[in-house]
């Protein structure tokens, strides 16, 4: 098929995508990137029939990576779709599995040769996938792994489920619960992660609830008022780890953009009109922000909220001097947010023998792979 036959094929669709791979010059599309419907029309334009597109989502949703599995569709349809598109399935380039609690780690490989990382844990309630949503950062907080080796792209939606479908088949396991707290900040990649999140749900493939799905966000305020029109189930999380701006500003530079009084009143219209609970991430830093007066700053600032905190105790990283604060700094600064009436809960840390916490994996490899060269950025927001 032609180049421009290709085009012609695919035109209707509204993938968006930034993602230069060989296929991707060729014109192919990724078909994991694509809802039932622009199946639909993909199949449509091909002049072939519509059902077709809810057999090859059933496939791709049970991790069929390549075309001749799909043994229910003619062997012309699987030669016509693979001249035309790919299946963009994640490559394992590195595995860690924690001898603790099980939790697995992954690298996996783009097809552009870019590097994320996912993880897999599991709770009582099943398996969760804790996933990337962009190749590297903007946000410039100081306490995370991934700050200082640079933004590289936007993950596609398809991306974002191949991180999800790997591990279901590298592990045989069923996830049940999808976190976006991997790289990235979900929020400044925006239509992409609705439309993975709404692919993630399609009765028709993984089928998980939105309520089972959580979006971690540094608070990039107008984007979570948007969020709250869009009405889906989900949870939403504000990493806000600080009681005041002079902390935030420090950890958190985004914070010169969007205030903790923004955040809170975002919050507190987003909690409005979806009449969801929203959840404070709160990492406690020794000597940084886990005094009890900070606490009784963050309760006075948040208390009356359909809100709950999530304590976290910050994950000491190469990059940073930061340090953990002691068990009973934590229970002190819980019992005081309790003391206001607001539930506090303490994060069960996961596979401190592999480094889960986001981006170290990734940041070993960038590093050993010496792919430094955008890595020269001073922390700072670079939205
Ligand atoms: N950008 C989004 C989601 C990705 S980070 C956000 O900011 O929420 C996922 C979570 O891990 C965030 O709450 C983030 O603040 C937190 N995090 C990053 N580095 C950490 C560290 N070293 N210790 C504890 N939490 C960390």
């Amino acid at each position: 098929m032609s180049g421009k036959e290709i085009e012609k094929t695919t035109k209707n669709l509204t993938v968006k995508t930034t993602v230069k791979t060989t296929e991707k010059k060729l014109g192919k599309i990724n078909l994991l990137d694509l809802s039932v419907d622009e199946l639909q029309t993909l199949l449509t334009n091909l002049g072939q029939q519509k059902f077709r597109a809810k057999q090859i989502f059933s496939w791709l949703s049970r991790g069929a990576e390549r075309f001749d599995e799909m043994t229910d569709l003619s062997k012309s349809l699987r030669e016509l779709l693979s001249n035309i598109s790919f299946i963009g399935s994640m490559k394992i380039i590195d595995k860690q599995i924690s001898k603790i609690d099980q939790t697995a780690k992954y690298l996996f490989e783009l097809n552009d040769n870019n590097i994320i990382e996912s993880v897999m844990m599991e709770y009582i309630h099943g398996y969760t996938a804790c996933i990337s949503t962009q190749v590297g950062c903007r946000m410039g907080c100081t306490f995370c792994a991934s700050t200082g080796i640079g933004f590289i792209r936007n993950l596609t939606p398809g991306e974002m489920l191949g991180q999800i479908l790997k591990m279901q088949t590298d592990t045989g396991k069923r996830i049940g619960n999808v976190v976006l707290m991997g790289i990235g900040e979900p929020l400044d990649n925006y239509d992409n992660v609705i439309k993975f999140m709404k692919l993630l749900n399609s009765p028709d493939g993984l089928n998980v609830g939105y309520r089972h799905v959580s979006l971690s966000t540094c608070g990039i305020v107008p984007k979570m008022l948007e969020l709250a029109n869009e009405k889906l189930p989900i949870t939403l999380s504000i990493s806000l780890h600080a009681p005041n701006d002079e902390i935030r500003n420090m950890t958190m530079p985004v914070n010169k953009l969007y205030s903790i009084d923004k955040i809170i009143e975002g919050c507190k219209i987003y909690t409005e009109v979806t009449k969801r609970r929203i959840t404070f991430e709160y990492a406690l830093i020794s000597e940084i922000n886990d005094s009890i007066s900070n606490a009784e700053e963050l309760a006075k600032k948040i208390k009356g909220m359909l809100a709950h905190v999530n304590l976290i105790p910050v994950n000491t990283v190469k990059t940073s001097s930061f340090k953990k604060s002691s068990r009973k700094q934590i229970l002190d600064f819980k019992n005081l947010l309790e003391s206001y009436g607001i539930e506090t809960t303490i994060r069960r840390e996961l596979g401190t023998d592999i480094e889960a916490a986001c981006g170290q994996l990734r940041r070993s490899e960038v590093e050993n792979k010496n792919k430094m060269d955008t890595c020269n950025k001073k922390p700072g927001v670079q939205i």
